[in-house]
């Protein structure tokens, strides 16, 4: 896994202690990654944070190496909680924690459920220090009078947004009465939802929010270009950036609800997989939506920065910025969605002539290497459309067993200098789309294209057979 590390601050000068760097050292931790330059100065020195990151960026550490520095080493009772979604991410946790901690000696312990209770409470009756937990197990625990927190003064949130997701508001609220209220509380969250701000309010005092840092860590890995787009014809730019790049997955950001419409219309018109986020769907409908993008079954996702907010998808192939943000800051959170965990990905934005000004601004004020790309010609999609298909046709003819074929060396003989050839291999090809299932990740979510917008779906075929032929730009 890449994980972004700036060259500021050394571990050392964070003035740890000699068994922490020792501990850094053997896991192989040369320089803190961008989170922990700016989280681990904070909360050691006791402030609330909320910080805004993800996977891979090094957040474990984070908040991992200021909780393991305040232990008492020699007080064997629970001093400090982190409370994950999953149980899969608490053993991650735990496994990282005991690592940092292994230099002072200090004992972790995870709980969650689907595991042996008994073999838990042992752990926390052997001393354990630091608890890594799912809500649900923790509270059972608490309950029990199994797990004590009363001199616990350090609890993180860790995926916060996910902890909501899953339901598990009402287990952190009741497990928030068993911390002491005099503590540090550390909230680490990918998203910023308004649940979110409402736990914040509730459990964390004057926060320092650390927000940026780490999208714009991922944001100077991925590529950025810009086309510059005539206002009036940026849809069918978009549409032929599209068939040219055959994006696996992508989000397409817009400033307003009537380009969202607009925009998401446009596309499902030429019968793209495409669906649009607003903040007015039903939470049912932004589940089902959020469901045909997982699954594959949707590729593409409309939306504003404020509908975008609540979305934890960060694993796209492109970020399409439709119309340029106003500030920096959204250009960030925008292109922060790809290029996660070290993957390649890939930000476009068309940028309209009266915004280009604007976005030199943007591009400037993070140093982005903006890269200019053409409007794509009809020739380069058909040639790369073409070039795809030849690679399906060929990976397809691959996995037959070559008996298979071989009967047909007579009939691909007799092709050869046939002055038909080119026709009726056409329509081999041509028979050979038609059989492809219609449903084959292709089509709109015609559900969440709204009203007048809603347009007939094309099939598969139809649409790989001729790309439309753009209009005069
Ligand atoms: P996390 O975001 O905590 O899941 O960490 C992502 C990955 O980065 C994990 O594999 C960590 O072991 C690794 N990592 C965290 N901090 C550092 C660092 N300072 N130097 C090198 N690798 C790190």
């Amino acid at each position: 896994m890449s994980t972004t590390v700036t060259a500021s601050k050394t571990f050392a000068e964070f003035g740890l202690s000699e068994p922490t760097l020792h501990s850094l050292e053997e896991m192989g931790y040369e320089q803190p990654t961008t989170v922990q330059q700016e989280a681990i100065p904070l909360a050691s020195a006791g402030k609330d944070l909320v910080v805004q990151s993800r996977t891979g960026t090094g957040k474990t550490a984070a908040f991992g190496i200021p909780v393991v520095e305040k232990i008492d080493a020699s007080d064997a009772v629970v001093q400090a909680m982190v409370l994950t979604p999953t149980r899969e991410l608490a053993v991650q946790v735990c496994e990282e924690l005991a690592k940092i901690g292994s230099g002072r000696g200090l004992r972790v312990q995870s709980i969650y459920g689907g595991d042996s209770i008994g073999k838990q409470i042992d752990g926390i009756k052997a001393g354990a220090q630091i608890i890594v937990g799912t809500p649900g197990r923790v509270l059972d625990l608490l309950r029990r009078g199994e797990l004590k927190l009363d001199r616990t003064y350090s609890l993180v949130l860790d995926e916060a947004d996910k902890m909501l997701d899953m339901g598990f508001a009402q287990e952190m609220s009741e497990i928030m009465a068993f911390v002491p209220k005099q503590r540090q509380t550390c909230l680490f969250s990918a998203t910023v939802p308004l649940g979110i701000r409402g736990l914040i309010h509730n459990y964390l005092n004057d926060p320092t929010w650390i927000s940026l840092s780490e999208d714009f860590a991922y944001v100077r890995e991925v590529r950025h270009t810009y086309i510059i787009a005539p206002t009036a014809h940026k849809e069918q730019v978009l549409y032929k950036v599209i068939e040219l790049d055959q994006p696996t997955s992508s989000m397409i950001f817009c400033n307003t609800r009537n380009e969202v419409r607009s925009v998401s219309a446009y596309l499902a018109r030429q019968g793209l997989p495409v669906a649009m986020i607003s903040s007015d769907l039903t939470q049912a409908k932004r589940e089902q939506v959020m469901g045909g993008f997982r699954s594959g079954k949707i590729r593409h996702l409309v939306a504003t920065d404020v509908a975008a907010r609540g979305i934890d998808i960060d694993d796209l192939s492109h970020v399409f910025i439709y119309s340029t943000p106003d500030s920096p800051e959204d250009y960030i959170h925008r292109a922060g969605r790809t290029g996660r965990s070290g993957r390649e990905g890939d930000v476009v934005s068309l940028v309209a002539a009266t915004d280009l000004v604007s976005f030199n601004r943007l591009s400037n004020r993070y140093e982005l290497k903006m890269i200019e790309r053409e409007i794509p010609s009809d020739e380069e999609i058909i040639k790369r459309r073409d070039e795809r298909l030849v690679a399906q046709l060929l990976a397809e003819a691959n996995q037959l067993p070559p008996e298979a074929l071989a009967g047909f060396d007579a009939f691909v003989s007799s092709l050869s200098g046939h002055p038909d050839a080119s026709r009726i291999i056409s329509y081999l090809v041509h028979r050979r789309l038609a059989e492809t299932p219609k449903d084959e990740s292709e089509g709109s979510d015609q559900d969440n294209v709204e009203g007048e917008d809603r347009a007939p779906r094309k099939t598969a075929s139809k649409r790989r057979r001729r790309p439309r032929r753009p209009r005069e730009n």
